[in-house]
Order: C-alpha cells, then sequence, then structure tokens
C-alpha cells in the first residue's frame, strides 16, 4: 500500500472509530436534555401569572380585580357601602335602571328636601308586567290594554319605583327634575317637581302595599337622606288635593315612620291614613 492509501484508510478509522460516536452522543445528550427542560403544560400554567380582569368601582372610581368586586346590574362595587349608595351622579347602587328620558333640569341651587310619595299600577289593578317601566320610558303598546291609548301621550317619570316584590328601579338621577308631581303646592311653594324625589309604589287605592314595600322605601330614603337633605316626606295627594289620590288611603303612613324612624316633624301632613 502506498502511503496516501494508508494515510486515507487511518482518517477512515478515525472518523468512524472515534468522531461520528463522539457526535451521536453528543446528539444524544443535547436531546435528553432538551426533554428535561421543557416543562409539563401544567407545570406552564402555574408557572406563568394570572391575568386578573380590573374594574372600577361605579361609586367611588377605585381599581381592583373583578374577582374581589361586587357585581350589581353589570356594575362594579369596591364594597357593599357602595353598592348601597346614591353616587355622584345621583344614581343608587343596588337597584334596577330603567332610564326614561322624561326629565329636565332642576333650577339652579333648588334644595332637593322633599320626598313625594306616589302609587301606581298598569294595567290599573294589575302587579308585575314591565308596563310602568314602558310608560315612563315613552314605550307603552296602546294594544296592549284599553286604557292605555288614553295615557301613552303623556310624558312622566319617577324618581324611582317599589315593586310590590320590594324591587327598586330608578328612573332619573336624584340630581335632576323627573315629571311626577304637576301642578302642585306644598307649604308656600309651588311646582314640587322642582325640589322633590318622586317615589312610586307599586299599587292601588284598594288595597294595602307590601311590608317589603315599606321596608324598600325605609331603605330609599336612607339613602337618599345621606345625599340629599330630606325635611318632609308627603303624599301626592297632600300637594295636589282634589286632582290627586295618591298613595291613599291603604298607605300606612304610621306603621312606615315607626319602621324608618323618621321623626314627626318630617312628616308635615300627620299620620292619619287619607
Ligand atoms: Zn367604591
Ligand atoms: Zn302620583
Amino acid at each position: 500500500m502506498k502511503f496516501f492509501e494508508l494515510l486515507l484508510l487511518a482518517l477512515a478509522l478515525y472518523y468512524f472509530l472515534i468522531l461520528r460516536p463522539k457526535a451521536v452522543k453528543e446528539k444524544k445528550r443535547r436531546r435528553e436534555a432538551e426533554k428535561n427542560s421543557k416543562p409539563s403544560s401544567q407545570a406552564t400554567a402555574a408557572a406563568s401569572p394570572i391575568i386578573e380582569k380590573m374594574v372600577a368601582c361605579e361609586f367611588c372610581k377605585v381599581r381592583l380585580p373583578d374577582s374581589e368586586a361586587l357585581i350589581f346590574d353589570g356594575r362594579f362595587y369596591c364594597g357593599k357601602a357602595h353598592l348601597q349608595s346614591i353616587n355622584a351622579e345621583g344614581f343608587l347602587g343596588s337597584c334596577k335602571r330603567v332610564l326614561s328620558n322624561n326629565y329636565d333640569l332642576r333650577p339652579e341651587n333648588v334644595t332637593i328636601d322633599t320626598i313625594v310619595i306616589h302609587h301606581i299600577s298598569l294595567p290599573e289593578g294589575k302587579f308585575g308586567g314591565h308596563a310602568i317601566e314602558d310608560f315612563f320610558c315613552n314605550r307603552l303598546n296602546p294594544k296592549d290594554d284599553p286604557y292605555y291609548p288614553t295615557i301613552i301621550d303623556l310624558q312622566v317619570s319617577a324618581h324611582f319605583l317599589i315593586k310590590r316584590s320590594g324591587e327598586v328601579v330608578q328612573f332619573v338621577s336624584t340630581l335632576k327634575r323627573a315629571w311626577h308631581a304637576g301642578a302642585s303646592t306644598l307649604m308656600d311653594r309651588q311646582k314640587c317637581n322642582d325640589f322633590s324625589i318622586g317615589i312610586e309604589l307599586e299599587g292601588t287605592g284598594e288595597l294595602p302595599f307590601e311590608p317589603e314595600q315599606y321596608q324598600a322605601l325605609k331603605l330609599l330614603i336612607e339613602e337618599i337622606q345621606i345625599k340629599h337633605p330630606i325635611s318632609m316626606i308627603v303624599g301626592h295627594s297632600d300637594i295636589s288635593p282634589g286632582r290627586k289620590q295618591d298613595p291613599g288611603k291603604f298607605f300606612d303612613w304610621q306603621y312606615f315612620k315607626e319602621i324608618s324612624q323618621i321623626p314627626d316633624q318630617n312628616f308635615p301632613f300627620g299620620m292619619n291614613s287619607r
């Protein structure tokens, strides 16, 4: 064999006996290392941080993870106290909102110091439907009841409605003027809508109101009093005598005064049923 052929043979032997096994071994080692460093899918989930959705409290605007917020009617609150309060825009957190366009601005610098209690039912004497909401939002269907065509063009509203179950609905901000009292006089002041908050109780002049309604009324007035210096609670018939009969003789003023512990002087028309 010539020298050159011997050299080639030596190189081939070197490659097959030393270099190649070494490379194969290294490749295997790398593959093993890669396999060990790859975490399982479960481990990945545990290791990466959970990104929480942040929401703002409707009352105080503080931001908090949505898992810690109280949710009511699609709105978020940082705690029970703010959920149950009336916010800076005049809306109560803990009630459903059905916004009505039947409102306008109160006169400038007016003090909102009066609550007017009403009753309403639609159709008359029937409870539980959504016709009152529809009426205050100008979307009552005249075909649903023979009485509706006679009221369909009235543009009216109240700030709040308390249903037979005690559920509260708000239609208008307490800061705005709702159209609930019409022509009215309280002491020497006219146009009571200017300075009052109107609360409708679902009911008629023929039936007692439900205990849940008195309870909801008490809680609602407590919240209103935190925001507005209420000094008078009156019935619609007190400020529009002869023209209006609500809330009627079945509204128990004495019972309401007892459960609410509102002082006598805040009821200028007394406790007798009327
Ligand atoms: Zn808050
Ligand atoms: Zn009324």
